[in-house]
């Protein structure tokens, strides 16, 4: 049997490793925190930083192929383990997609529409930003944001100063405040000979800035617009030499599809493809990243709704399992602190 390394041990390596022992490897885990959700069912974990590149040598050496659940790692880790063996998706999916900056660069120099933005540095620069794209806008941290942490709304000129204080004065771009009706996302598999499948776009709807709910099929302008953002999210694969799942996320506006960001990896709005899909997005990832052909991505039933379960409401899995349709996920989680993804629970529609 072949072993699978993985880089991060959140759920999304748990469910990962599920796949994987479905498939018959087996999965080790390295990951900075002692424990997590993806030790429950990994058989080997190694507790080591980012940052070390001797740890992260001997990780790559004792695996088949080094996938990440995590996006947020420094590129030249990435670059050692390449030296160390295989790494899917490759250090310049990573190094794009974990960099705002980068990815609407690139996202929009492969023709795909994004929101007006720009680079900023210095207050100075967020002045001049406002001056370009309008004061109606969202300041991001151009690393390291997930369910909306690392951003700042804002509404008029003089919000700057606030707003760059507010998220420390990191690096960040200016993004000018899309009107949109939906959001969507686009998740794809890619195997190691080119090979790509959809799976069904999910019209996703976020509260306080997090996923609450994933839904499919999704309607109207979504799925006017799907295929325009599938032959995007196929040119960024292609572009990328990409082998994995890959997510773009977008807004359906009036105008088209605008590309928001992506995730060089499995993806929260995919999580119904579990139960709702005939093949899911780990089991396709597991697929690609071994070098094995995909399996079908098309729906295993009319229909699917995912709703996430954060902090404590993931308290009310009892009610949950009280109604035969639920599908539970718990990811094992301890501590049911508020704004954390604790699991999720979908239902098909029949
Ligand atoms: P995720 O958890 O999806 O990784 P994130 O922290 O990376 O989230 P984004 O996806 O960039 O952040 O933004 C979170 C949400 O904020 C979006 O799903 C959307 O609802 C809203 N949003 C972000 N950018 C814009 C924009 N330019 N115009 C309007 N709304 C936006
Ligand atoms: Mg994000
Ligand atoms: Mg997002």
């Amino acid at each position: 049997g072949s072993t699978i390394g993985i880089l991060g041990g959140g759920q999304l390596g748990r469910m990962i490793a599920v796949a994987a022992a479905q498939l018959g490897y087996r999965t080790h885990i390295y990951a900075p925190e002692e424990s997590g959700p993806a030790a429950d069912v990994s058989p080997r974990w190694t507790r080591g930083a980012y940052e070390d590149a001797a740890a992260l040598a001997a990780f790559a050496d004792g695996v088949d192929v080094v996938t990440y659940e995590f996006e947020n790692i420094d590129p030249s880790a990435v670059d050692v383990l390449s030296t160390h063996g295989l790494v899917r998706p490759g250090a310049e999916a990573l190094r794009i997609a974990q960099d705002r900056l980068l990815e609407k660069r690139f996202v929009s120099d492969l023709g795909g529409t994004t929101a007006p933005f720009a680079p900023v540095e210095s207050l100075d620069e967020l002045e001049e930003a406002i001056d370009d794209i309008g004061s109606r806008a969202i300041l991001k941290t151009r690393r390291m944001g997930y369910d909306g942490k690392g951003q700042v709304r804002l509404s008029e000129p003089g919000d700057a100063v606030g707003a760059w204080n507010a998220i420390a004065r990191q690096s960040a771009i200016l993004e000018g405040f899309v009107t949109f009706e939906e959001e969507f996302s686009v998740i794809l598999a890619r195997g190691a000979d080119g090979e790509v499948r959809f799976w069904d776009s999910a019209a996703n709807v976020h509260e306080d800035g997090i996923l609450a709910t994933s839904t499919v099929p999704a309607g109207g302008r979504i799925a006017e617009q799907v295929e325009e953002a599938r032959t995007l999210a196929r040119k960024v694969a292609d572009a990328l030499g990409y082998v994995g799942v890959l997510t773009l996320e977008f807004f359906a506006s009036a105008e088209g599809p605008v590309f928001n960001e992506m995730a060089p990896r499995v993806h929260n709005s995919g999580h119904w493809t579990i139960e709702g899909a005939v093949t899911s997005q780990f089991e396709n990832h597991v697929r690609a990243i071994c070098g094995l052909p995909l399996g079908d991505a098309g729906l295993a039933a009319p229909g699917a709704h995912m709703r996430n379960l954060i902090g404590a409401q993931a308290n009310e899995w009892q009610a949950i399992l009280a109604d035969p349709a639920n599908h539970l996920h718990l990811y094992g989680k301890h501590e049911a602190r508020a704004g954390r993804k604790m699991g999720h629970v979908t239902r098909l529609v029949l």
